[in-house]
């Protein structure tokens, strides 16, 4: 018999309406240890599934099932096995991609990402943490990708969240700890110790891609990490500068660069002291790509965000020459996709520069959106045309 968690009404209509996580406040449970899977009920005592809980997290439960769970780690095996193959009939062009998205796999908790022959996981949750559920998902990839390596990538703030001892990043099969990956033709390093976030943002590769179908002439690629746009605009483009505040983004960007025999110019710089010099002394582009870091990590901080996104799309918006390329981007959650449009729509009036859009895009296919779970909605990629 599995420890049971009663919800208040408010949580089972949380879960009625299609959401996975019910909140500290909308439980009752007693002496349940950390990550243990647990039977969920209503307030009546109505069976309403299987799920893993957290002892620390405000997001107490997490649904997996809306069934009873015998043999937890034969379940999630099988849905490792089911995100894989969802992933061999959807992405295209690439070997690297999101092989399993927590939620949006129902594996709450998990993220895999591969890059080419070498998978990449972070484990975000009490109960996907516990020494049995690891060891199902680590034999579970290795027996269906047999990968060179396999690294975990440990977030420290997650773990002390989640009450979880201390671990270092490492590998966890193999000695192999880089390798080189393609997205849309485009070849990029992946050095799985190193750096600030190891690895690629592979939910905008699609985005990469659509980007460089319309851009042309002189290209600025503002927060470019390790080059993802600014490599892709290359392809299409005269001239392609990428701007970022972190120098080790900007040296694997070189790299980057280097491999694809491509001559990029980077710049260190503060995007917003940077775009205020340029604007102000009238320099022009033809095509300029946004990509910011999430400005509101929680709602607290959304009147801040959006000020920082309408100040750089003012400033990207003046710098356009007529018929120019404005790709600009948002991932933060809590900015929803009408914010965005209201904030870029805003400056559009401000610049005087009537704006059409091309394309509204979201995450690439292999970073699924589930419905009824908005947090899995995350990312808005605008592509406008700007007269
Ligand atoms: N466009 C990139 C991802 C950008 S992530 C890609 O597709 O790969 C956000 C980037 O913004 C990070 O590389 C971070 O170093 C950078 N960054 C954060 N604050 C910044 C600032 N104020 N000025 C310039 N870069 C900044």
């Amino acid at each position: 018999m599995l420890p049971t968690v009663k919800l208040s009404r408010r949580g089972a209509t949380r879960l009625k309406d299609g959401h996975v996580w019910v909140y500290r406040s909308d439980i009752s449970a007693n002496g349940i240890p950390p990550g243990a899977l647990v039977s969920v009920t209503d307030d009546r005592g109505k069976p309403l599934g299987t799920a893993l809980y957290s002892s620390s997290s405000q997001i107490a439960v997490r649904m997996l099932s809306t069934a009873s769970v015998k043999d937890l780690t034969a379940l999630i095996r099988e849905r490792i096995v089911a995100a894989i193959t969802y992933r061999e009939r959807i992405v295209e062009n690439t070997d690297a991609y999101r092989i399993v998205f927590s939620e949006a796999d129902f594996l709450p908790g998990l993220i895999v990402d591969r890059y080419r022959d070498m998978l990449s996981l972070q484990i975000l949750t009490q109960g996907m943490d516990a020494d049995p559920v690891r060891n199902a998902i680590i034999t579970q990839l290795d027996e269906t990708l047999k990968p060179a390596a396999i690294v975990e990538r440990v977030d420290a703030r997650v773990r002390e969240l989640e009450q979880l001892p201390p671990r270092a990043s490492g590998l966890l099969k193999g000695e192999q700890s880089s390798t080189t990956f393609s997205m849309n033709g485009v070849r990029f390093q992946f050095a799985a110790l190193e750096g600030q976030k190891t690895g690629a943002f592979l939910d905008q590769r699609e985005n990469y891609a659509a980007a460089a179908r319309f851009a042309r002439g002189e290209a600025l690629d503002v927060f470019c990490y390790q080059g993802g746009f600014a490599l892709h605009l290359a392809a299409n483009c005269a001239r392609v500068t990428g701007v970022d505040s972190s120098r080790p983004a900007l040296e694997v960007a070189d790299q980057n660069a280097a491999l694809n025999g491509r001559d990029i110019e980077w710049i260190e710089a503060n995007a917003f002291d940077l775009l205020k010099d340029y604007s102000s002394s009238g320099r022009q582009y033809d095509t300029i790509v946004l990509d910011p870091p999430a400005f509101a990590k929680s709602k607290a901080n959304l009147e801040t965000a959006l000020r920082g996104y309408k100040e750089l799309n003012l400033r990207a918006l003046k710098m356009l020459r007529p018929g120019g390329i404005l790709v600009t981007c948002s991932c933060s959650y809590h900015v929803g996709e009408r914010d965005f449009f209201e904030i870029v729509g805003s400056a559009a009036r401000d610049a005087h520069r009537p704006v059409r859009l091309l394309e509204k895009r979201g995450a690439a296919k292999d970073h699924p959106v589930l419905l009824g779970v908005p947090e899995t909605d995350y990312l808005k990629c605008l592509v406008l045309s700007v007269s």
